[in-house]
């Protein structure tokens, strides 16, 4: 087999209202890098990236003259021919590379006729379990529903998310305030479900004393773990040292050097593996046998997927024997999908694992075509702007969170 085409289309996807985060927003929608690499056997695989746009979709075309001709069985040779290590302090493609490595898994499993999950090693799950994802959001700025500022308000949304999906596990993505507010509606949170399980993920914005202080105001809670309460790997430790609470990555181990790093002198006990920031599915197999052999934790981690990015995640979580915690995704906060069949069922709080040769799903063309044509009218989104504070600049650690009393609805177009 040979790939013989390789086309990039950026699309635009409703979510149900705009989240909140530490840096700034998803203003209503994620935007997302559709791949197709074709085969001179007429094979389709599937791949799928974070933002888009024409720069990006050049990206992709431009690895057209490293890739047409190649074999997609080569994967190993793939990381080398596109994302050398050394080569990579000037183009780094580590997530072009895995979009690409997903749709080379996607052919080889439908040339072969078994599910991606099985040229991994095989399944030893066939659902994997997801946490409820829960943001501060804005109020969806066409309904006016939707809005998560207060306790009263998260508590509402989080049951209505349990009752609809199942979920056993609950996360709360925080950052948007000051930590003093959030730790209550974090407790509040854990107080309300008892038997579930909790995680508060701030994306590193705390200071280590603040973050001390945190983690020992949950620790009675029943806690997977904390998850990034500061940015690097030595307020990492410097919090560890004080907490009883796992503390979780997805920020400061993604990539091998650092998981060494961390290994010899340990900051997180829980290593999030995104099929993205890793240079794909394979990345994480291999760091989750990492992490295995040293008895470091291990889940999934989501950085907004749709449904081809979501099938790399179950794929995934289906082959890692060390998939410890209930994984992330974003999905449910998707208002559609475009894949054939429309979004994938939750269960129980989990979706099942695809049986379809490949990564099991299909593109749905007219589905396509619309967000792609959404995009072409409402363009990216400032993922690290704040609707509500157009003048404000996030710090690490930050100091200038926004007010729980600000009730104000920003103006979004979507
Ligand atoms: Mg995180």
């Amino acid at each position: 087999m040979k790939i013989t085409d390789i086309r990039a289309t950026t699309v635009t996807v409703p979510i149900e209202a705009p989240l909140r985060h530490a840096n700034g927003c998803h203003w209503g929608r994620f935007v997302r890098t559709i791949v197709e690499v074709e085969t001179d056997n007429g094979i389709v695989g599937l791949g799928e990236m974070g933002g888009g746009g024409e720069s990006t979709e050049a990206a992709f075309r431009a690895m057209k003259t490293y890739l047409i001709g190649h074999d997609p069985v080569r994967l190993e040779e793939l990381r080398f021919l596109i994302a050398n290590p050394t080569a990579s302090l000037y183009n780094n493609r580590t997530q072009i590379m895995a979009a690409l490595e997903f749709a080379c898994l996607d052919i080889l499993g439908q040339a072969w006729g078994v599910p991606v999950c099985d040229i991994l090693g095989g399944r030893l799950r066939d659902r994997v379990p997801f946490a409820s994802y829960c943001f501060f959001r804005y109020a969806n700025p066409q309904t006016g529903r939707g809005e998560v500022r207060t306790a009263d308000q998260l508590l509402a949304y989080a049951a209505e998310m349990k009752k609809r999906y199942g979920f056993t596990s609950h996360k709360l993505k925080g950052g948007v305030f000051h930590p003093d507010y959030e730790v209550e509606v974090y407790r509040a949170l854990a107080s309300a479900f008892p038997g579930d399980s909790f995680r508060f993920d701030p994306n590193g914005v705390l200071s280590t004393e603040q973050a001390i202080r945190f983690s020992q105001a949950i620790e009675h809670l029943r806690n997977d773990y904390l998850e990034d309460p500061v940015f690097g790997l030595n307020g990492m430790r410097r919090t560890r040292q004080m907490t009883r609470i796992p503390l979780a990555t997805n920020t400061v181990v993604v990539n091998f050097e650092q998981l060494a790093a961390n290994i010899l002198n340990t900051a997180a006990d829980v290593i999030l593996l995104d099929t993205t920031f890793w240079g794909g599915i394979r990345a994480c197999v291999k760091a989750a046998a990492i992490c295995e052999t040293f008895q470091l934790g291990v889940a999934v981690h989501s950085s907004g997927e749709l449904g081809i990015q979501l099938a790399t995640m179950l794929h995934l979580g289906a082959v890692i024997p060390n998939l410890s915690f209930a994984a992330d995704a974003h999905y449910h906060h998707l208002a559609d999908d475009i894949i054939e069949g429309g979004l994938m069922p939750y269960e129980n709080g989990a979706i099942k694992v695809p049986d379809q040769p490949g990564l099991g799903v299909k593109l749905d063309r007219r589905k396509l075509s619309l967000y792609s044509d959404l995009y072409k009218s409402l363009g990216n989104y400032p993922y690290d702007r704040d609707p509500g504070r157009p003048n404000w600049t996030p710090l690490v650690p930050n100091d200038r969170w926004a007010d729980p009393a600000d009730d104000r609805a920003p103006e979004i177009p979507y």
